[in-house]
Formats: structure tokens, sequence, C-alpha cells
């Protein structure tokens, strides 16, 4: 008769004091064990990955961070020193979590990158994640919106984050964030209004909330909150923060505050570099901008970028591990083209670019139009092994493109 009585092979219940019971091979497992399983299962992967990460913390330190951001970036020294040292106090402060639990609590240091656009500053938190193993997504800070006003809630950031993350709260409250034109919210006038700033003000105090450390509900698969969704709770204390922003205009503010501050100024005045006014930027500049004090408080790290000289650009053409040259060689090779520069053709798509005021975003443009005939039609002629980008036949290319319109007048 017991033999009949089915049971929980773990804890012993009987089918009717379950919910579910599942059979195995040689055994039953009811509802409540399952879930015991789960969690002792849980805990022990988390352990796991945490001592991967306590591994993988000793293969890079700062230096190793930088080099390997060199082979991607092009110059920058100065903010990649920062975001090296950053990024590796920032596993030291999740080791300290996951390993110690003493009372000395390093603090994170998130940072402000700050550069015209196109000098590398995504590219430089998209190097820097590829080597990385936690977590890391790209937010944009100009399609965010204050809570119940059209566009996206300052927490769908930290979706994308969990998403990167696979759905791993553990993960994702080790993560980094890069914010990408941060000064596109900044205040529009130096009073504070009296309509609301839903785009500026509003949404600097909701990424306050978010940058210092709170516990935030976030809708798992994005998009805005919902009252019938579930929510998971993700503690954003360890998150690190990396926003970037061109600060348009900021150069005159810092010109000012450097001409108005007579103490020194006469000596200094000198020694001033007018054209690269960004690297004397201070924090009270971001608030003349329009951040708001709490919020650059927050962001205790500020560093410049510089502007692409013409020595800068060519090397950007030809070093970098993915550089354009490298990427065209490879696009023809796949075809048995042995593809080639002539120095004097490089020379050349960088005083184009320089001339067009394009940045390094317009090297790509101009070799497209250099390039594109030759990609049309070199793959239906087997007969051609080699193939030369003289200077003579670019600027015959370049004459002919519609990029000359690019020209600023
Ligand atoms: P930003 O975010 O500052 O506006 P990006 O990082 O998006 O600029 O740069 C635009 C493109 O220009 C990049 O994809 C890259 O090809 C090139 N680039 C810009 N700066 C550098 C650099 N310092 N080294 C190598 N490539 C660069």
């Amino acid at each position: 008769m017991s033999k009949n009585i089915v049971k929980c092979s773990f804890c012993g219940r009987e089918k009717q004091e379950t919910t579910v019971l599942i059979a195995g091979l040689t055994g039953h497992i009811c509802d409540n064990c399952v879930v015991q399983a789960q969690s002792i299962v849980k805990e022990e992967l988390s352990e796991k990955s945490n001592k991967n990460l306590s591994k993988n913390l000793k293969l890079n330190t700062p230096k190793e961070i930088k080099n390997t951001i060199d082979e991607y970036v092009i110059g920058q020294d100065e903010a990649k020193k920062i975001l090296a040292v950053a990024v590796y106090n920032h596993y030291k402060r999740i080791m300290q979590k996951t390993i110690k639990n003493d009372d000395v609590e390093i603090e994170k240091s998130n940072i402000v990158l700050v550069g015209e656009t196109g000098t590398g500053k995504t590219l430089l938190a998209k190097s820097i994640a590829k080597m990385l193993n936690v977590p890391f997504c790209i937010a944009d800070a100009t399609a965010l919106t204050e809570a119940g006003y059209v566009g996206e809630d300052v927490e769908s950031i930290l979706s994308r984050l969990y998403q990167a993350a696979d759905f791993d709260v553990d993960a994702t409250e080790r993560g980094i964030v890069f914010i990408d034109e941060i000064d596109k919210i900044a205040r529009k006038s130096d009073n504070p209004s009296i309509t609301r700033d839903v785009s500026g003000e509003g949404v600097q105090q909701a990424l306050l909330k978010l940058i210092e450390g709170s516990v935030v509900n976030v809708p798992p698969q994005g998009g805005r909150k919902h009252p019938d969704q579930k929510y998971v709770h993700i503690n954003t204390k360890n998150i690190l923060f990396v926003c970037g922003g061109a600060f348009d205009g900021i150069d005159k503010t810092i010109a000012k505050r450097l001409n108005t501050n007579s103490i020194g100024f006469s000596s200094l005045k000198d020694e001033l570099n007018k054209e690269n006014m960004l690297q004397y930027i201070t924090p009270q500049d971001l608030k003349s901008f329009g951040l708001i004090p709490e919020l650059i408080g927050r962001l205790p790290v500020l560093t410049h970028l510089n502007p692409l000289d013409r020595e800068t650009l060519r090397r950007i053409l030809v070093e970098p591990k993915n550089s354009l040259v490298k990427q065209y060689v490879k696009l023809f090779d796949i075809d048995g083209v042995a593809l080639s520069f002539e120095d004097a053709t490089l020379d050349l798509i960088v005083d184009k670019a320089i001339e067009f005021k394009l940045g390094a975003r317009g090297l790509r443009t101009i070799c497209e139009a250099i390039m594109v005939d030759a990609m049309f039609d070199l793959p239906s002629d087997k007969q051609i092994k080699e193939f030369k980008i003289t200077l003579r036949y670019a600027k015959d290319k370049l004459k002919k493109s519609s990029v000359n319109k690019l020209k600023v007048a």
C-alpha cells in the first residue's frame, strides 16, 4: 500500500501537501524544493562569477587598460589615463564589496569627458567596453525627459544595462554606463525657471537620483513605466557613470573666467593655449554652462579631449586596429585584390577633412567618395589583382563626387 504513495524524494512531502510534484526517472521533486534548489544554484553561480571577477582584475592594470585603448584611439592620452584609473578603481570597489567587509568604503568616481564632437569620446567608451568583463551600455541624454513627459524615462538607461548584463541583477549593479551628450540637458537659462524645464533641469534631477546611488525600479524590457508592469529593483550605488559632451561654446566661458580672474592672469596670459581652451576646464565652467551643482558634485572626475590636428587625423586614418585604410584593404582582399594607397593620397584625404571642417568623421565620407567606383567595378573584373589609389586617381574621383558640396563657406 505504502508503495503507491508518491512523495517528494528531497523533503518527503506527500503529493497532496505540495502544489506541484515533478516526476523524474527514479524519484520526485516538489515545488518547494525546486525553489530552494534554485536559490542554492544562484548563490553558487554568483560566488563563482565573483571569483572569476577577482581573477580577471589582476589582468587589467591601468597601464594595460590604456595599452588596449591605444590600439583603437589615437592621442587623447590624458583622458585615456584618467579613464583607465577610474575603470581600474571601479573593479577594486566591486572586489571590496565581494571579498572584504571592512569599514573603509571606496566611493565611486563618476567621470565627465568634455570634447568637441568627433574627437573620440564615444570611441573611448566603446574601446573600454570591449575589454571589460562588466556590463556596459551607451545612453543618449537627448532622448531623456522627466517622468510623465514624452520621451524616455531616465530609468530606461538601467533597462539597457540590465539587458547588457543578460538580465542578471548582480552583474547590472556593477556595470558601467556611458551617457552621451550630457551637455544637451543643461539648464537653458541661469534662473531656475518658472515654467517647467522638461528636458533640462528636471532630467538632471532625475539623473542625479540615479547617479548618487539608490534602489531604482526598472522596467526589464525598457520603455515607459507602466502601472501593471513588473519591475526589477536595481541598486545604482556601484554602477560607474561616464558622461560625455561637446559643451559647445564653453571655451568662451573658460576664456572669460580666466580673463576676469585678475590674480596672476598677466603672467598666465602668455602661457595660455588659445586653440585648446578646454584643457583649462573646471567644474565651475560646467555650472555656468547649466549643469546643476548637485549633479556636478556627483561627477567628480572632469577631463577633456583635445581637438584633432592634422597629424592626429593622419594617424587615425592608418594606425588604429580597425582603421579606415585597414578596413578598405580587407574589403578588397576578400575579392582577391591587393589594395594600397599612395602617401600623398592619405595627405589629401586629411587635407579635405580639415578643409571641410569634418574632423575624424569626415575621413570616412571622403574615403567613400574616392573608393566607391573601385568598389563598384573591381568585383566584376577578375583580371585585376592589384590596385593603387594614386593621388591623381583620388583627386579625379573627388572632383566628380558630391562631397565637394560639403565645403563650408
Ligand atoms: P564623439 O563621441 O567625441 O563625438 P566619436 O567617438 O563618435 O566622437 O568619433 C567619431 C569617429 O571618429 C569614430 O568612430 C572614429 O572612427 C573617429 N575618431 C575620432 N577620434 C578618434 C581618435 N582619437 N582615434 C581614432 N579614431 C577617432
